[in-house]
């Protein structure tokens, strides 16, 4: 099995489990409807939600082939820097166990300072927002709406975080002379994508994210937590950036503390208006006024501004 196709399998796996999990939630908390009555009622908004999930789907994926794999990344940087990467045993003294925390300590750092700055000044900025403005079009965040989990541009972040991770990486490898972490850095690759598609699937759970149990859980190890990620999807939420780590946050002073907002009416979603075609390309295109009406759009985008 080549990476892509273990990535392809991480994803599908941790997303089926959340996404059980995240329509369980729908269904409770919109009262236990009778699951025929409810299909009835939003028969035209499900149709719709598939379909822009197929496509979806198939652009993210079809970008995310097209990419270079981690692993390819990793032993291309390694070989610019000369890094044997014949698999080495590593020695088991109390040393090796210590330089492995401190490497993945120093990836977590890596990783989520890349994740940070592209989703602040790349992501958010005026001319790239079409590559993420579909993340935040949606007002009922949950794994299974189209753009939450599934981004179509996602390749481009992805790219660039493991492109800047796997430099910064190999070269601390390399500055350790212990070459031997090279070799068990990628044995332990599934695992660590594992962790990090967990998380980005629990920051936008709608099941977890009335458990203030997993806040208190997750602030203390510095992890994006559900309630906190949810402020960054708010109207006006230009804050809590990471995606995994609430680290950098801190440090650049754009953290918002959801337990002193708890209890409050949050809006989420886009303050202006925009579909699920219009989010794909900037505007420029859009679905006309008598197709949104016609596919209930209103009830998971914002459309209020729409005179049609
Ligand atoms: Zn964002
Ligand atoms: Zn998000």
């Amino acid at each position: 099995m080549n990476s892509h196709q273990r990535q392809f399998q991480i994803f599908v796996l941790v997303q089926s489990a959340f996404m059980l999990l995240d329509l369980f939630e729908l269904w409770r908390t919109g009262g236990k409807p009778h699951l025929a009555y409810f299909l009835r009622a939003h028969r035209r908004l499900v149709f719709f939600l598939f379909n822009v999930w197929v496509a979806y789907f198939a652009i993210q994926n079809l970008l995310l082939m097209a990419m270079p794999s981690p692993e390819t990344m990793l032993a291309d940087f390694a070989a610019t820097l000369a890094l044997p990467t014949v698999a080495q045993t590593s020695p088991a003294d109390l040393w090796s166990y210590a330089l492995v925390a401190l490497f993945l300590l120093f990836t977590y750092f890596t990783a989520a300072l890349f994740d940070y700055v592209i989703h602040r000044w790349l992501l958010h900025h005026r001319r790239w927002w079409f590559l993420h403005e579909s993340h935040h079009l949606p007002k009922v965040v949950f794994n299974g709406m189209p753009g939450i989990s599934l981004r179509p541009y996602s390749a481009v972040s992805v790219f660039l975080t493991y492109a800047g991770t796997s430099a910064a990486t190999v070269t601390a490898i390399k500055l350790t002379n212990a070459p031997w972490l090279f070799g068990w850095y990628l044995a332990n690759l599934p695992l660590l994508m594992l962790l990090f598609t967990s998380l980005g699937s629990a920051s936008h759970s709608l099941f977890l994210r009335r458990y203030w149990v997993v806040h208190r859980s997750l602030r203390w190890l510095f992890l994006t937590t559900p309630q906190e990620h949810i402020l960054h999807h708010a109207t006006e939420g230009n804050c809590n950036y990471g995606n995994f780590a609430s680290v950098w946050d801190r440090i650049f002073g754009t953290y918002v503390d959801p337990q002193k907002l708890r209890g409050k009416q949050l809006e989420i979603g886009l303050s202006y208006e925009q579909d699920f075609l219009g989010a794909l390309c900037g505007g420029k295109w859009k679905l006309p006024a008598a197709f949104r009406r016609k596919y209930q759009l209103a009830e998971v985008c914002n459309l209020t501004n729409d005179k049609g």
